[in-house]
């Protein structure tokens, strides 16, 4: 079963919400404008839920018109604004030169700023408030700044960090400066959580968005002060008093009204006090799993249902492999940027390290969980915590590891290798870089082999710098000194010995450079480097020092290689019917060590199941290779990684190599008992 740990990102649809719907698009399906009985029944909907909307934000005298969610509340309100100030400067008024933004507020709202001031021409200059460490508004810019401004868009609270935005002290100051700005205050992430009263304040606008809190998508509340210039972005049949035109969205309408109803009844959503509770074990949990985490905005300020954090040495994507191994859904920063990977642009507005801004993920609960949901969060985040111990991943306390053949370390397209042999008790380093070295380090001491040597086939000033830095981190005993030569072999070495394997060196570039042949029983199996025509004469494949594009291994003799051929892609509902129609298939699990940890097995119908992560690749893809014939159906979490494994054999010949199109994600759920996950 998935803990879904997404909230600020979407809600799922509180039951009685879905209920409501289906009834509002099943029975009472009318339009609110239809003057018989059943648009009567459906105008009374609408209102009801208006009101309970109208009571729980204590708009008094201003109006809150249903739109699709907060993208169009937001737009709506800046239309309205830079309007009415196009016709303020008509009218020869020119004080307003500025559109202020806080520098953590959702994209939403600087873009739509951008937007409507080229639209409509005003051509003012758009600046962003600076936010302090703590991710609060820099109130002393506002009160020099606000006297300029046209428009101020503050958040509620932020949807990244959770932090909760000082609204009382921005009112206070926009008062003290004798602003005329108009304000918008967007309270996405506040609607539910925190109490608002928004004719109490001089809030010009307020959007808000249904799926943040178990409403579905497509569904959205917008505050206008009693008062306040309104421009509709939307003309047509003049529904919500020719406000915002189009029929409307009843189904959500009606889920809406339902979600603040259960607001109400006591029962569905739990108190401030209940939630408080609930993330102090969640953060207990994450710090006793994950050492040495830091939070990115402190607790105390922030909503009672985000956490966001980094935890040093390891990268936001790792976390987030991790956690949705042990079917955690997280993110790592904000929803929109989690597929770019990109550092958060809040967590650099607040002045935090590069480290943390790129490595942070957010967990986030709604305010409908329960005790049995936080009790099994907290029970999964400790099995991430133990998952890392046995994989030589944690910061504190790591399990000896065996370390055994080929690993490959990726950085950029740029490879380093660590060649391990478990009965000789013995390691090589091929090409390590110092962005590499925590990492490298860590695995060094688990496996606790001695180095033989840390090479370079490149003559690398960073390889060089990388070995030097290890020599000085892993002392005598796991880097024995020798004396070695620019490339870091050891001079009176001519092989050097890995149990039967054997390590042996050709020079590349007149001795600039190296090629590394492993070879066992007297026949190479791979060379590590970048060779050029002169080890053409090879019959083994080369390992390459620089793959951008994930190609894992090349042939070095491209005239005896078979034609390459393009990965194939298995939908997940053919799974069953593939490994029944080929029974002799091979079906490997490419993810890595810590997520087949936590992770459940796909049902196989008796397929022989191999687990090869990735960054273990090489040590069985040349097997895989002899038998060009034989089905190899890879799978990983999302489809992308499975996806490089078979197009890396399918581009060398092999006619079989398949991918499970969409990862375990897309499999239809499949539950077993996991003893991982009962630590
Ligand atoms: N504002 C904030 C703070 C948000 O978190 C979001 C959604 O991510 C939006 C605006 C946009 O909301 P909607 O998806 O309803 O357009």
């Amino acid at each position: 079963m998935e803990i879904y740990l997404d909230a600020n990102a979407t809600t799922p649809v509180l039951a009685q919400a879905a209920q409501a719907a289906l009834q509002a698009m099943a029975d009472d399906f009318g339009n609110p404008s239809s003057v018989h009985s059943t648009g009567l029944k459906a105008r009374a909907l609408m209102d009801a839920a208006r009101e309970r909307a109208r009571a729980l934000l204590h708009t008094g005298g201003g109006q809150l018109l249903f739109v699709s969610g907060a993208t169009e509340g937001i737009q709506t309100a800046v239309l309205s604004a830079l309007h009415a100030l196009l016709a303020r400067r008509q009218a020869g008024d020119n004080t307003a030169e500025l559109l202020l933004y806080g520098a953590t507020e959702h994209k939403a709202v600087p873009e739509a700023l951008k937007h409507w001031n080229q639209i409509l021409g005003l051509n003012l200059q758009i600046a962003a408030i600076p936010v302090d460490r703590e991710g609060h508004h820099d109130l002393d810019f506002l009160l020099r700044e606000a006297p300029r401004a046209g428009l101020v868009c503050t958040m509620a609270a932020n949807n990244e960090t959770g932090v909760i935005s000082d609204l009382a002290g921005i009112e206070a100051t926009l008062q003290r400066s004798g602003s005329r700005a108009f304000w918008m205050v967007d309270g996405v992430q506040a609607l539910g959580k925190i109490p608002l009263q928004l004719a109490q304040t001089r809030i010009d606008y307020a959007p808000f968005s249904g799926h943040k809190l178990y409403a579905p998508k497509g569904i959205g509340l917008l505050y206008v002060r009693e008062g306040a210039p309104f421009t509709p972005l939307m003309a047509g049949g003049g529904q919500e008093g020719s406000r915002r035109s189009g029929t409307e969205n009843m189904s959500g309408i009606a889920a809406l009204g339902a979600v603040l109803a259960a607001l109400e009844d006591g029962v569905s959503f739990r108190d401030h006090a209940t939630l408080h509770a609930f993330r102090a074990r969640l953060a207990e949990a994450l710090e006793e799993a994950f050492p040495g985490l830091v939070y990115n905005a402190p607790l105390d300020q922030t909503l009672p249902t985000t956490l966001n954090f980094a935890v040093p040495g390891l990268s936001s994507r790792l976390l987030q492999d991790l956690f949705d191994a042990a079917e955690l859904r997280i993110s790592g920063g904000s929803a929109c940027s989690a597929a770019k990977a990109q550092p958060s642009f809040v967590l650099q507005a607040m002045g935090l390290p590069d480290w943390q801004a790129a490595g942070a993920v957010r967990l986030s609960i709604g305010p409908a969980v329960d005790e049995a949901f936080i009790k099994e969060a907290c029970a999964r985040i400790r099995a991430c915590g133990e998952s890392l111990r046995q994989n030589c991943l944690s910061p504190q306390d790591n399990q000896p590891t065996l370390g055994e053949g080929i690993t490959r370390f990726a950085l950029d397209g740029a490879c380093c290798y660590l060649l391990a042999d478990a009965a000789s008790q013995r390691c090589v380093l091929i090409d390590p870089l110092p962005e590499q070295l925590p990492r490298l380090i860590q695995t060094l001491q688990c496996q606790a082999y001695p180095l033989l040597a840390v090479l370079s086939t490149q003559g690398s000033g960073l390889h060089a710098e990388a070995r030097q830095a290890l020599a000085e981190e892993l002392g005598e005993a796991l880097f024995p000194q020798t004396e070695i030569d620019a490339l870091g072999w050891p001079v009176q070495m001519s092989e050097l010995q890995l149990g039967a394997k054997c390590l042996r060196r050709l020079p590349l570039q007149g001795g600039r450079q190296q090629g590394l042949v492993l070879s066992e029983a007297g026949r190479d199996l791979l060379l590590f480097g970048e060779p050029g025509a002169e080890c053409a004469e090879l019959a083994c494949l080369c390992a390459p020092a620089l793959d951008a594009g994930a190609q894992f291994v090349r042939r070095l003799n491209q005239a005896l290689a078979p034609k390459p051929l393009s990965e194939r892609l298995l939908p997940g509902a053919q799974l069953q019917a593939f490994v029944q129609a080929h029974p002799e298939a091979l079906v490997i699990d490419v993810r890595e060590p810590y997520e087949q940890f936590l992770s459940h097995t796909p049902p196989l119908w008796g397929a022989t199941l191999q687990a090869v992560p990735l960054s273990r690749l090489l040590n069985a893809l040349p097997a895989w290779l002899t038998q060009p014939e034989q089905p190899l159906l890879f799978f990983c979490r999302s489809g992308n990684r499975s996806r490089q494994a078979a197009a890396a054999l399918a581009s060398l010949g092999h006619s079989q190599a398949w991918s499970l199109n969409g990862g375990l994600a897309l499999l239809p759920a499949f539950a077993t008992e996991d003893p991982a996950l009962m630590v």
